[in-house]
């Protein structure tokens, strides 16, 4: 049998977190009721005029520049040309001959090391409303909220293999966008979403096959199940010599196959033309090179950083730095407490246990670092025992209360009254003489047994480490 080769080149959809819209006033925010974030210019009223958003553009550049993008200084927007009904201009405005940025790259991570993958380009577009088929009634209803909402779409070189490739390339986009601020890049919410290009050649080939285009895809499981099943689609065609088509696909992830929604149209279908209501956009040296000195610190200088000069590990460095709101919590979490290493172990360990069990998007992790400082400068002076403090810090985690007073009126304070646990040392000493002559005795594994008799006794607020050096005081003057 032949080998094959599947080349992957993905056109990625990015809504931007502007407070409006590219081309009017009206509000970004998702859901609301049907039509209320509407006005004439993203209803499509005849008579209204688009004026640009600066912030799309700084938005855009962003992205850009921090994906190594060529930016054209020079840049204007096209109409796209179609009829459907989420569309009320019957156009798109986007961007086909001088996109914003053009030529840049990102690297990912792959089995077989870091890889590079271009990107062709960045532009400028609107969103489209949405279509709501009403089940139970034979109609169409349209909400145009989400018409005119900006998007920068990124058209990557079809340089990625595998579905494996494909998801670390999104995720790197997604961080890349979160940690710039620009977008929030929830697939569920279709804030990020893929169209994934694929074709399959015979492996060594110089040229690339035909390609097939996959929409509606709108979680990496389903990205990686369309990839699978498109790639074995081609390759059977291919095996028994006939031709695949470019055309555009639907996925449908519940029957974990593809079909064919229509032929694959051309730029020249479009009828793309510079739209005539909006002047073109110049981008002055000064302020691109604004933006690239405001760029902020992204994960990978953030991760090399935790590593340097907070000493975590590369695996601790990078988990932490997964989302940019999760590192903000714990750098200040670090800072506050004073000790890098005991707060990235806590991060680790609890916080992810909470988040993992209650399957919170690192994004929603919502609690006070000063709360988590405090409670682990709790356990360093032995006020609360460790296994209190977990369940101390599982209410920081729900409900943001503040340790310190929650502690108290919970009675979970550590007893210093060392009066009190020798007291209880010594009773339970008395009640068990057998354990008692062994440990008299040199057999130190018996301590084991006495610390947790006290330690239920004293119901948590004795720490075990206390507790076995005052166990071993009252042992030691039994012993004379
Ligand atoms: P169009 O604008 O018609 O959708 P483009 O040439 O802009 O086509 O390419 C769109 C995407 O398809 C890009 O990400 C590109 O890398 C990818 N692509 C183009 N040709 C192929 C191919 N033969 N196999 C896989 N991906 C491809
Ligand atoms: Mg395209
Ligand atoms: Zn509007």
């Amino acid at each position: 049998m032949k080998q094959y080769e599947t080349v992957i080149g993905l056109e990625v959809h990015v809504e931007l977190s502007t407070k409006t819209k590219i081309f009017c006033g009206c509000s970004t925010e998702f859901g609301g009721a049907p039509n209320t974030h509407t006005c004439p210019v993203c209803s499509g009223m005849p008579g209204s005029l688009p004026v640009l958003n600066k912030k799309v553009v700084e938005f855009a550049l962003k992205a850009g520049l921090a994906a190594n993008c060529q930016i054209n200084q020079h840049c204007r927007f096209d109409r796209k040309n179609y009829f459907y009904p989420d569309n009320p201009q019957n156009y798109q405005i986007s961007q086909l001959y001088l996109p914003i940025c053009h030529d840049g790259w990102v690297e990912i991570d792959t089995p077989g090391g870091s890889k590079k993958i271009r990107i062709h380009e960045m532009h400028m577009e609107e969103d489209a409303g949405k279509l709501i088929h009403d089940e139970w009634e034979d109609c169409s209803l349209v909400d145009y909220n989400r018409s005119g909402v900006p998007l920068i779409e990124i058209v990557s070189e079809p340089d990625m293999r595998n579905a494996e490739e494909v998801i670390s390339y999104l995720e790197k986009l997604r961080c890349m966008m979160q940690y710039l601020g620009v977008s929030d890049c929830k697939l569920q919410e279709g804030s990020m979403r893929a169209d994934v290009n694929l074709s399959v050649r015979e492996e060594g080939s110089g040229t690339l096959g035909t390609r097939t285009e996959m929409k509606n895809l709108n979680s990496f499981k389903a990205i990686a199940r369309a990839i699978e099943g498109e790639r074995e689609r081609q390759t059977e065609l291919l095996e028994e010599g006939q031709a695949v088509i470019q055309e555009t696909r639907r996925w449908d992830d519940n029957k974990e196959s593809s079909y064919a929604m229509r032929s694959k149209e051309d730029a020249k279908d479009y009828r793309y033309f510079p739209d005539p209501d909006l002047p073109p956009v110049y981008i002055s040296n000064e302020w691109i090179e604004e933006i690239r000195s405001s760029l902020p610190e992204l994960r990978e200088e953030k991760k090399q950083r935790y590593q340097d000069k907070l000493g975590l590990s590369p695996y601790d460095a990078g988990i932490l730095t997964e989302s940019r709101h999760l590192s903000e919590l714990f750098e200040e979490t670090a800072r506050l407490c004073g000790n890098p290493k005991k707060a990235a172990n806590w991060f680790m360990v609890e916080v992810l246990r909470l988040m993992k069990d209650k399957g919170t998007d690192p994004e929603e992790v919502n609690f006070t670092p000063k709360h988590v400082a405090d409670l682990l400068k709790m356990i360093e002076k032995r006020t609360i025992s460790p296994q209190n403090a977990k369940k101390v810090f599982q209410k920081i985690f729900e409900e943001d209360l503040e340790p310190e007073s929650f502690i108290e009126q919970a009675g979970l304070r550590i007893v210093e009254d060392t009066g009190l646990l020798t007291e209880k040392i010594n009773e339970i000493l008395d009640r068990n003489p057998g354990p008692l002559e062994e440990l008299l005795n040199g057999k130190d594994k018996v301590s084991g047994f006495f610390v947790g008799q006290i330690m239920k006794e004293m119901k948590g607020k004795a720490d075990p480490a206390g507790v076995r050096e005052a166990l071993n005081k009252e042992v030691e003057k039994r012993k004379n």
